[in-house]
């Protein structure tokens, strides 16, 4: 999650807005001015709006002093933080490190939740500070203010603790398992499968309800579920990868039999003699016995027909300079880290200017699916002998 408008830094973090936010940003001015019209029929327009986009700035900080909460342990305890975005669905910290130990995972995801809660109580202490009292609707424009942030943030709070990734609920309970069983990896898929059975269990009340009478709101805690359903599963996937290339390097699993071709060669020999032939997605280009860059099915694709007879590879393959290129000694997870930041799907294994192999995410994927059919745990690694 990139940020579209940057807002400036916080302890060297940088704080932004991504485009999605304004569309959010809308919707809860627009519902918080409808809710003060009914509940306070004597307010004038003016009084309704300012009121409703000021609340709405506010629940806007609260939110971001929720996600500072998270950063700024992250930084105490070691960890490098990047960003922190503010989106449609509430905000991210793009905190660089994972967690070493359980007590850093633990005390970084629940600061964010402790932040929603004190901001919470400290509103409504002060709402019954101003006078208010609790079943009744606020009267003032501040009261109403302070009541309504007060809510959300300690509703904010109870959300967040769903143990279910990617709430913090989840990191929570992943950092309890990790205390206690002493093993990241194993707590990452433990966590996991309980986060799919909370989330079952949301789906299942949510259908009860429905049908039981509660009509949207059924539907609306089936599709939470949903959501997190989905959330736990990729995260159980991700620790799956994880637990399978620990310590892994690129060299025992790149593929090493790359086809290089001629960069004086043209674009219809090329795909004649090797594209319609060896089915193969990436091919080395050379220069002089060193690597100029890799073309691919899609480079050529990009290229109309009728040139292909005098467009020579070199004029299409992607140079060296512009590929993210990695070394032998590379572990598998970087690489795979590197795919996913730059969207790739290769990426080259290059030592002393020569290509020794490619290593691209589907064959990382038939790799752990060979793993599971037979029946292989995860984290069992054959002896590995190096030839680089
Ligand atoms: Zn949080």
């Amino acid at each position: 999650m990139e940020s579209n408008i940057k807002l400036g830094r916080i302890s060297g973090i940088e704080i932004g807005l991504h485009y999605s936010w304004f569309i959010i940003a809308a919707l809860i001015v627009f519902s918080l001015g409808e809710h003060f019209r009914q509940v306070n029929p004597n307010w004038g327009t003016s009084q309704i709006w300012i009121t409703a986009l000021f609340t709405a700035v506010l629940f806007f900080v609260s939110l971001l002093l929720h996600e500072l909460s998270h950063a700024l342990v992250a930084q105490a305890r070691g960890l490098k933080v990047k960003a922190i975005t503010l989106f449609a669905l509430g905000g991210v910290s793009q905190i660089q490190d994972d967690a070493t130990d359980a007590k850093t995972e633990f005390w970084v995801a629940i600061a964010g939740p402790i932040a929603s809660l004190i901001i919470g109580f400290g509103c409504l202490a002060i709402a019954v500070g101003l006078g208010w009292q609790r079943p009744a609707e606020p009267r003032t424009g501040v009261t109403a203010i302070v009541v309504w942030l007060g809510y959300i943030n300690v509703a904010l709070a109870v959300f967040n603790m769903i143990p279910g990734f990617p709430l913090d609920g989840g990191r929570v309970l992943r950092a309890i398992v990790w205390a206690i069983t002493k093993n990241a990896d194993r707590s990452s898929r433990i966590a996991a499968r309980i986060g799919q059975f909370v989330a079952f269990l949301f789906i299942f009340d949510g259908i009860w309800e429905f049908f039981g009478g509660a009509g949207f709101n059924g539907l609306w805690l089936a599709f939470i579920g949903w959501f997190l359903m989905d959330a736990a599963k990729a995260s159980y996937g991700q620790a799956e990868i994880t637990a399978a290339f620990q310590g892994v390097r690129v060299s025992s699993v790149m593929t090493r039999d790359c086809v290089t071709v001629n960069r004086a060669m043209n674009l219809q020999d090329f795909v004649d003699t090797y594209l319609l032939t060896t089915g193969q997605r990436c091919y080395a280009v050379e220069d002089h016995g060193r690597l100029a860059g890799l073309i691919t099915p899609r480079d050529v694709g990009a290229i109309p027909r009728e040139l292909w007879d005098r467009t020579t590879v070199r004029e299409v393959m992607r140079p060296l300079e512009q590929l993210h290129i990695i070394t032998p000694d590379t572990q598998v997870l970087d690489a795979l880290k590197l795919m996913a930041g730059n969207d790739v799907n290769q990426l080259p294994v290059v030592a002393n200017g020569t290509l020794r192999g490619v290593v691209s995410r589907s064959q990382l994927m038939r790799l752990l699916q060979a793993r599971s059919e037979l029946h292989f745990p995860v984290t069992h690694h054959p002896p590995i002998t190096e030839h680089v």
